[in-house]
């Protein structure tokens, strides 16, 4: 007998973990849901725009989709339209693979006024991510502090910075591109809490900030080290090393050889968002490391900026009907079992960290524990279709989504690869509609 499983979420853990199901030999039916119309997660929507070789992935996952054993369900949002315990009533397994998509909220004064947004809301807004497409950022400023020194907080920076010619081949969405295009911004701050080689970006992707067209890295040579020291683990010391290597290249650099700068600034904790109703600064504080903690040193200074993007790490949602471990933002797991027949993949089993690719190992794990736990017996894909079909909800299918892909294509300003429907309302139309609404945007 067939085992029925839903797979929540089409991103890159909920396509492994699908994949692996459809690797070992057994008899599986796989749903694949996801409450956008569109698949691949993070892939489309928080893979920086102009990292395209990172977003070819989504071709694996494309090849994934069209296996006999999986059936894609765009547009069907748990809690919304259909609720977890209905779904546990009628599949053998449900796997969570939702991620982490709210922000970690910037606790400081200050952090409610206009000119600051979570780097999950920026990302998404100039990836044309629907549920932040209207986010309408203010870019009319000089100085923008980015509150991070991770992966996102380069990828924000460089997209702020970069130009519309090395932008060309990227999917930033139209109206990003033109706000960004306008934009007065010639410095771009990066603060860590604590030394530069505490930080967690990765050597590509910082060596990528010294080779801008129109923006030089800065950094304060007197910040910087000699050498790394410190109990790390051979490949983690490497990292740090290389790090440290790239940072002393940039601290040769010269503020004026380019019109924009990025400012790689550590031992800077943010105290407070300055301003009236809108930012007009940050105040932050002065820090030193101890025991691996960044530890105020009660010295201050202020920098002023129009625009702060805390880019400190995402958390992900709570699910009805699932339980929630609201201080680490996942749903508290073994190993990725969290109840009988019910399972975490991805981000929302083990907090927003890793690449890719550790999404893999998470999907072989959930595969091997549904395939060893599960008894088959629940009705599966019939009893969905139906609730579906009784709660008056419009499903879009993988061959839809590649209708829908298609247009992207088809209305891209080459070389873009695409331009991407922003709006539910749009992509349904383009399946649905008349022709006038079948427009990307
Ligand atoms: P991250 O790597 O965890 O970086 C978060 C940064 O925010 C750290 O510098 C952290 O400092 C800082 N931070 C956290 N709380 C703070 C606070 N209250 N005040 C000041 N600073 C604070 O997270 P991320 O950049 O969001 O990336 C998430 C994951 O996606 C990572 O695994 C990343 O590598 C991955 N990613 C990869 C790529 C790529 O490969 N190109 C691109 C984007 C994202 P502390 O270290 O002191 O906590």
């Amino acid at each position: 007998m067939t085992i029925k499983v839903a797979i929540i979420g089409a991103g890159p853990a909920g396509f492994y973990t699908a994949d692996a199901l459809t690797e070992r030999d057994a008899d599986v039916a796989i749903d694949l849901i996801e409450y956008l119309p569109t698949p691949y997660g993070l892939i489309r929507a928080g893979v920086a725009p102009d990292h395209q070789t990172t977003k070819k992935v989504q071709k694996t996952y494309a090849k994934t989709a069209q296996k006999p054993q999986l059936r894609y369900y765009g547009n069907v949002k748990i809690g919304r339209d259909v609720r977890l315990d209905e779904l546990r009533e009628i599949y053998d397994a449900v796997v969570l693979a939702i991620g982490a998509p709210r922000d970690n909220p910037a606790r400081m004064p200050g952090a409610d006024k206009q000119g600051v947004y979570g780097s999950a809301a920026f990302v998404g807004w100039y990836n044309g991510h629907p549920d932040f497409r209207d986010l309408n950022p203010d870019l009319n400023t000089q100085a923008v502090a980015v509150i991070g020194v991770g992966n996102v907080a380069i990828d924000v920076a460089r997209v702020l910075v970069k130009t519309p010619e090395e932008m060309a081949t990227s999917d930033l969405q139209d109206y990003a591109a033109e706000a960004v295009g306008k934009s007065p911004i010639t410095d771009v701050y990066l603060f860590g809490r604590r030394g530069p080689v505490d930080a967690k970006f990765t050597n590509v992707e910082l060596r990528e900030m010294g080779k801008l067209e129109q923006c030089v890295p800065i950094v304060d040579a007197a910040q910087l080290p000699d050498a790394v020291t410190g109990d790390y683990e051979d490949r983690d010391l490497r990292v740090r090393a290389k790090n440290l290597e790239t940072l002393k290249e940039f601290a040769g650099r010269d503020p004026k050889e380019k019109p924009k700068r990025v400012h790689f600034a550590f031992h800077a904790s943010p105290v407070e968002i300055l301003g009236g109703d809108r930012v007009e600064g940050l105040r932050l504080e002065r820090t030193r490391v101890e025991d691996g903690r960044a530890v105020g040193t009660g010295e201050y200074f202020e920098i002023p900026c129009g625009l702060v993007v805390p880019a400190i790490g995402y958390r992900s949602e709570p699910i009805e009907g699932a339980p929630f471990d609201e201080k680490r933002g996942i749903v508290p797991n073994e190993a990725g079992r969290v109840a009988d027949g019910l399972y975490a993949v991805g981000w929302i089993k083990r907090g927003p960290t890793g690449t890719i690719a550790t999404n893999k190992p998470d999907g072989k794990l959930a595969a091997e524990q549904i395939l060893a736990d599960c008894k088959p017996g629940k009705p599966g894909r019939a009893a969905f279709e139906a609730l579906l079909r009784e709660k008056g909800v419009r499903p879009v299918s993988f061959s839809e989504w590649l209708r829908i892909e298609a247009a992207e294509e088809a209305g891209a300003t080459p070389p873009a690869p695409r331009k991407k429907f922003t709006r539910v309302e749009n992509m349904l139309d383009a399946l649905d509609g008349d022709k006038a609404t079948q427009e990307a945007g």
